[in-house]
Protein backbone atom coordinates (compact mmCIF):
# COMPACT_ATOMS: atom_id res chain seq x y z
CA UNK A 1 0.00 0.00 0.00
CA UNK A 2 0.97 3.74 -0.92
CA UNK A 3 2.08 5.52 2.06
CA UNK A 4 1.29 9.27 2.71
CA UNK A 5 5.02 9.60 3.52
CA UNK A 6 6.05 9.04 0.02
CA UNK A 7 4.50 12.60 -1.12
CA UNK A 8 5.89 14.36 2.02
CA UNK A 9 9.08 13.49 1.13
CA UNK A 10 8.70 16.00 -2.07
CA UNK A 11 8.33 18.86 0.25
CA UNK A 12 11.95 21.11 -1.19
CA UNK A 13 13.17 20.63 2.84
CA UNK A 14 14.34 17.65 1.45
CA UNK A 15 17.08 19.29 -0.30
CA UNK A 16 19.75 20.73 1.40
CA UNK A 17 18.85 24.40 0.38
CA UNK A 18 22.52 26.16 0.93
CA UNK A 19 24.75 24.61 -1.50
CA UNK A 20 22.38 25.35 -4.66
CA UNK A 21 20.67 28.37 -4.10
CA UNK A 22 22.79 30.65 -6.25
CA UNK A 23 23.10 28.41 -8.75
CA UNK A 24 19.36 27.52 -9.18
CA UNK A 25 18.60 31.29 -9.18
CA UNK A 26 21.05 31.76 -11.84
CA UNK A 27 19.79 28.78 -14.06
CA UNK A 28 16.06 28.35 -13.73
CA UNK A 29 14.31 30.46 -11.68
CA UNK A 30 13.52 33.41 -14.31
CA UNK A 31 9.81 34.64 -13.17
CA UNK A 32 11.24 38.37 -13.93
CA UNK A 33 11.96 36.99 -17.68
CA UNK A 34 10.22 35.88 -20.51
CA UNK A 35 11.37 34.00 -24.03
CA UNK A 36 12.68 36.74 -26.52
CA UNK A 37 13.00 36.22 -29.79
CA UNK A 38 16.33 38.11 -30.58
CA UNK A 39 18.28 39.07 -33.51
CA UNK A 40 22.45 38.15 -33.58
CA UNK A 41 23.99 40.78 -35.10
CA UNK A 42 26.57 38.49 -36.20
CA UNK A 43 25.00 35.94 -38.41
CA UNK A 44 22.14 37.34 -38.32
CA UNK A 45 20.44 34.52 -37.33
CA UNK A 46 16.63 34.70 -35.34
CA UNK A 47 16.86 32.69 -31.77
CA UNK A 48 14.98 32.82 -28.65
CA UNK A 49 16.69 34.24 -25.09
CA UNK A 50 15.34 33.88 -21.52
CA UNK A 51 15.91 37.66 -20.08
CA UNK A 52 13.63 40.48 -18.98
CA UNK A 53 12.79 42.93 -21.99
CA UNK A 54 10.26 45.64 -22.03
CA UNK A 55 11.13 47.16 -25.08
CA UNK A 56 9.93 47.11 -28.46
CA UNK A 57 10.86 45.39 -31.48
CA UNK A 58 13.87 43.18 -31.72
CA UNK A 59 16.76 42.80 -29.67
CA UNK A 60 19.94 42.77 -31.09
CA UNK A 61 21.58 39.78 -29.35
CA UNK A 62 24.34 37.54 -30.05
CA UNK A 63 23.10 33.62 -30.76
CA UNK A 64 24.73 31.03 -28.50
CA UNK A 65 27.15 30.03 -31.12
CA UNK A 66 28.41 33.54 -31.91
CA UNK A 67 28.83 34.22 -28.23
CA UNK A 68 31.08 31.07 -27.88
CA UNK A 69 33.04 32.06 -30.57
CA UNK A 70 33.97 35.31 -29.58
ZN1 LIG B 1 25.03 34.55 -34.36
Amino acid sequence: MASPKRNASKSPAAKPPREHTAEEIDNGVDHDKSKVECLCPKCGKKHVMNFHWIGRGTPRKYCQSCRDSI
